[in-house]
């Protein structure tokens, strides 16, 4: 009896002493209901690092690597050229999106790929005919005006100068049709060159001695064969997590879909250099897309897939066993999406990244949790349910370098933001008169059906400010969570050390700012 007493009081003291808290990932997830982000909480842990120490390394695919867990979406109001290289030079990658023709999508990927060489490798080049207003035309262009000028206007031929802004700033004669380049352009004699074989060590160390802001490198006969550019060297100090090929080319995605005239799309893409595909559809569980990921990896075996969006394991295995480097979840979460209460299909979001996450990794294919991340927490969460990356429209929407103008209304300054299964998106047309067909299946499909809206968002300023706030804050908060880097993030989920709790209604709330007559929210 005694016994019984004492093993009682025992038992109630370990008890009491437990330190097991809170939920696993297993646990919290298969409690029922399907969960989003706002549904839970991870309890803090122990913290003896500091911040900036942390590690947010993570892979986007099987093979490519990036030291920011970031993607822009492929959307036409959110990732061309200028956000995938603002996002490739904060560490993550931009998605061009394929609501366009073929060619321009293309050429926005070699715009990325172009941008910020050790070495240009096919400057633009005139000759010394040309005129000042082809200078200008340049400018007005490609927005740069330091060009080499050789004998034919070729590159490969005999370089005979360069003309840089310097030369045409002061220009007192305003008549630019008859100015040929020959009589204002900084003639060889007074231009530094490098000979061709310069390591890029070398040819740095002389633009920064020379204080000139081009580098012409030329062969023994005098023939123009690159060029490098002091702005590219201040870039390369600047960025010095930038998302970079073996040549030290930006890394950018293109989508796609999955249609015969789609291979056409592809081999333009390949043949600009792009690094990674994104097979674009809201349910990517189809034969076409199986299909397509086998032709992709048959024909082009160096080109890495992603292949989606999916929710289920079931969608992951098939997209899987086709040979997917990557898998896109999400299906109805996305901040314009309608799909979930038009189409009755979809998943909560935090369950969807768990559930497909916790399958793939045991083929090592990482996930991208896309869609409805809207705050700092959301993408921690993400990434503490097993996703290696987020994808980011509304997030990144409204920055300078999303497509589109500003305007005003209201006094607000905004951007357009919209679904790429909005109505509005799938009825722009390219050229040839070819819609969208994310969500515009088939050709039969006379009458289409949106599953996303059309909308305006808040200016955000420069990608280049907000991706790295973002970055800070995703370090700050495995800090407290007490893990050094993404891949200790995910292990402690999997091994049951990191913990969960629910959220009840009036927990969200005090979870949010309350009880104030008014605030000013700031966040960086
Ligand atoms: P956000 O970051 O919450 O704005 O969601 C962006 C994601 O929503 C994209 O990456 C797509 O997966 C998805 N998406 C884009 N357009 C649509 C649409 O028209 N309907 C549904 N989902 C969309």
């Amino acid at each position: 009896m005694n016994n019984v007493s004492h093993n009682d009081t025992n038992s109630k003291q370990n008890e009491a002493l437990d330190l097991e808290d809170g939920l696993t990932a297993k646990e919290l997830i298969n409690k029922g209901s399907g969960l989003t982000y706002n549904d839970f909480i991870i309890l803090p842990g122990y913290i003896d690092f500091p911040a900036d120490s942390v590690n947010l390394t993570s892979q986007l695919t099987k093979k490519i690597t990036l030291k920011a867990p970031l993607v822009s979406s492929p959307m036409d109001t959110v990732t061309e050229a200028e956000m995938a290289i603002a996002m490739a030079l904060c560490g993550g990658i931009g998605i061009i999106h394929h609501n366009c023709l073929p060619a321009y999508q293309a050429n926005e990927v070699s715009k990325v790929k172009k941008y910020k060489h050790g070495f240009i490798h096919n400057p633009l080049v005139l000759s010394p005919k040309h005129t000042v207003s082809d200078i200008l035309k340049v400018k007005k262009q490609h927005g740069f005006c330091g060009v080499p000028i050789t004998e034919t206007g070729k590159l490969g031929d005999k370089l005979v100068g360069i003309v840089t802004s310097r030369d045409i700033d002061f220009l007192e004669n305003t008549d630019y049709n008859n100015i040929k380049l020959e009589t204002i352009m900084t003639k060889l004699d007074n231009l530094v060159t490098a000979p061709s074989g310069v390591t890029l060590t070398e040819a740095n160390h002389i633009l920064e001695k020379s204080k000139k802001g081009k580098l012409p490198i030329v062969n023994n006969q005098g023939n123009l064969l690159a060029l490098m550019a002091r702005t590219d060297l201040k870039k390369a100090k600047n960025y010095p997590i930038a998302s970079k090929d073996d040549n030290k080319q930006l890394i950018v995605g293109a989508a796609l879909g999955t249609r015969e005239d789609d291979k056409e799309r592809l081999a333009l893409l390949a043949q600009a250099g792009v690094d990674v595909v994104v097979l674009d559809s809201s349910q990517g569980n189809s034969i076409y897309q199986i299909e397509m990921i086998k032709y992709i990896k048959q024909k082009y075996p160096g080109l890495q897939v992603i292949a989606g969006n999916v929710v289920t394991k079931k969608q992951a295995k098939n997209l899987i066993e086709a040979g997917a480097d990557a898998l896109r979840v999400g299906m109805g979460s996305g901040s314009i999406c309608i799909t979930q209460e038009v189409m009755a299909v979809g998943r909560p979001q935090a369950t969807a990244v768990y559930k497909v996450s916790e399958y793939a990794r045991h083929f090592g294919v990482p996930v991208i949790a896309d869609g409805g991340i809207q705050s700092i927490g959301h993408i921690i969460k993400a990434l503490s349910l097993g996703a290696s990356t987020v994808m980011m429209g509304s997030l990144l929407a409204g920055t300078s370098e999303a497509p589109g103008e500003y305007f005003f209304s209201d006094g607000v300054r905004l951007k357009k933001y919209r679904g790429m299964g909005s109505i509005e998106a799938m009825d722009r047309k390219d050229a040839e008169g070819a819609a969208m067909n994310r969500y515009f299946h088939n050709e039969a499909d006379k009458l289409k059906v949106a599953q996303g809206v059309s909308g305006s968002i808040v200016d955000k300023g420069s990608v280049l400010r907000f991706v790295p706030y973002l970055q800070c804050g995703i370090k700050h908060s495995c800090q407290d969570i007490g893990v050094r880097s993404l891949t200790d993030l995910r292990e402690a989920m999997y091994s049951d050390n990191l913990r969960f709790e629910l959220r009840s209604h009036s927990a969200q709330i005090e979870g949010n700012v309350h009880s104030l007559f008014s605030y000013e929210k700031r966040l960086f």
